[in-house]
């Protein structure tokens, strides 16, 4: 593994480092594995929140069973005294009372949400406090900014590290409307943010690379294999390849932090940080002539196109939301009313039927033909079971608003029949309709999803973050089926065992499975 220097703050990090948002949507052993096999490959720099559904209690796990000196990107946000309780509450994960890295999530947004960033008793102030005292040694930020609004945090020189997203293609799967830039300084422009790149080298900021890998869109994942092509035709990329792509290309960026979720991909990804860093002959052109291929077929959300469309198609949101249900790695990144059957709530495509065509791409892609093949495909996937289900279908609904415990079912991810004593992927998503927040309890007790196969309890699923009403929990677990075959009933509770019985949590579903 080859290491460079993290800027002023002093630690070597390994070139790959690794992100962990998408734990949520693994089993917990799943994610310590694949964790635990990218230290043993060098790999000694993670990136976790609080936010992240118990993702930091994770790392934590992985780095005290792994027994190596790992480098954690810990963040904080909200007021004076919710951050000062993330960077306690850190320090109490790690087990540690100074913290190598501490920094700001997403500092554009905290700014956006009106939090105090950088005055008096402010953010900044507060980390500067706690380097004072020898709590923490290096003070980063996470930034999906606008390039200038992230030359700006460089020149204000308050941070030892900066967090961007960056990779060759220009954009990644969450890209929102570029458009927006105009209006919005504070927007993400990913090729915008490889200008950044020498000046913060020259003030001696550390940068670490988010979303190299643009969110599946380079290249498939292997986590979350893809549930279709979205790039027919065009040679297939790997990740380690993309990884030295842009550290070849960068030599003054600290490291590449890629989303890793599985023991696979934490050794493509870990492996590409290996010494020689060189490519093949010849495959630097291949990798630039598939991104160019890429970018006449991936919709970037440019925005452009938004406003032309006759039938007042918001375009380029149809095109992000489809590509994060095919990728499924970012699910929880989409907003309700950003989902494609809000966005399009008609049976038919709408462009199937267009008389008045008025859009147009500047890149390209020919809007009709991809966006009547979105619908088809979104339609499936609903016909699956894949997509939200809408809260106005949700059958407990009036009942829920009763009681100050209730969770419906949100998003199901069941396979369609199960392989007699094998283990299968289960994904449930819970969205709590009740009053009080739902907490993750480390001892028994606290909210579970109880799992009974035939009447009988199989599996007990533990709530992993804490989950505000309003907000959605991942109950991610594998589930060994029976070895004799035939149909069985799989229902789904969701409770809090702290005061509940089963007859009063909440029945998220009921469905018959087939054990073949
Ligand atoms: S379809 Fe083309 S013009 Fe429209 S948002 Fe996508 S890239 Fe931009
Ligand atoms: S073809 Fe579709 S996107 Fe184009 S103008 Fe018609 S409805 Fe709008």
């Amino acid at each position: 593994m080859q290491y460079r220097r993290l800027g002023r703050t002093g630690l070597e990090v390994s070139v790959v480092g690794f992100g962990s948002a998408q734990f949520r949507l693994v089993p917990e052993q799943r994610a310590l594995d694949a964790l635990k096999h990218g230290f043993s490959l060098g790999v000694n720099i993670v990136h976790t929140a609080p936010d992240y559904e118990g993702a930091d209690d994770l790392v934590a796990q992985a780095v005290a069973e792994s027994g190596k000196e790992i480098i954690v990107c810990h963040q904080g946000y909200g007021d004076r005294a919710h951050i000062e309780w993330l960077f306690e509450t850190a320090c109490k994960k790690f087990n540690k009372e100074r913290l190598e890295l501490f920094g700001i999530a997403c500092v554009d947004d905290r700014e956006l949400l009106g939090e105090n960033v950088w005055g008096a008793g402010g953010h900044i102030e507060f980390l500067q406090q706690k380097k004072r005292e020898g709590r923490v040694r290096g003070i980063f930020c996470t930034t999906h900014g606008s390039p200038s609004y992230i030359r700006r945090l460089v020149e204000s020189d308050a941070f030892d590290a900066i967090m961007m997203a960056y990779n060759p293609l220009g954009f990644h799967l969450l890209s929102y409307n570029q458009s927006l830039r105009e209006k919005d300084s504070l927007t993400e422009f990913v090729p915008g943010n490889a200008d950044v790149i020498p000046s913060a080298a020259r003030r001696d900021i550390g940068l670490m690379l988010m979303k190299p890998l643009a969110g599946g869109l380079l290249c498939e994942g292997k986590a979350f294999p893809p549930l279709g092509s979205l790039a027919a035709g065009v040679a297939p990329l790997r990740a380690a390849e993309i990884l030295r792509f842009i550290l070849l290309n960068h030599p003054e960026v600290s490291c590449v932090m890629p989303g890793t979720a599985s023991v696979s991909e934490a050794e493509e990804n870990a492996r590409a940080g290996y010494s020689p860093l060189t490519l093949p002959h010849g495959r630097r052109e291949a990798i630039l002539l598939a991104i160019d291929q890429l970018r006449s077929c991936l919709c970037s959300r440019c925005g452009r196109c938004d406003e032309l469309c006759s039938k007042k198609l918001p375009v380029s949101w149809l095109f992000r939301d489809y590509y994060i249900t095919i990728n499924q790695c970012m699910q929880f990144e989409t907003l309700d009313r950003l989902e494609y059957h809000v966005l399009h709530p008609w049976a038919e495509a709408a462009c199937g039927s267009c008389a008045d065509v008025t859009c147009r791409c500047p890149f390209g892609i020919d809007i009709p033909p991809a966006l009547v093949h979105i619908h088809k495909e979104m339609e499936k996937f609903r016909e699956m079971g894949l997509l939200p289900v809408p809260a106005d279908e949700d059958p407990s609904g009036e009942d829920n608003a009763l009681r100050p415990f209730a969770a419906r079912l949100f998003r199901k991810e069941i396979p369609p029949a199960l392989d007699r004593g094998q283990a299968h992927l289960f994904r449930l998503v819970a969205e709590n309709v009740g009053a009080y927040s739902w907490r993750p309890s480390p001892h028994s007790g606290g909210i579970c999803l109880l799992v009974f196969m035939g009447g009988e309890l199989v599996h007990k699923v533990r709530l992993r973050g804490e989950t505000p009403p309003g907000e959605k929990a991942h109950f991610v677990f594998e589930l060994r089926s029976p070895s004799k075959s035939g149909f069985y009933r799989l229902q789904f509770v969701l409770l809090d065992e702290s005061f509940q019985s089963k007859e009063t949590g909440a029945d998220l579903l009921t469905l018959e499975v087939q054990v073949r």
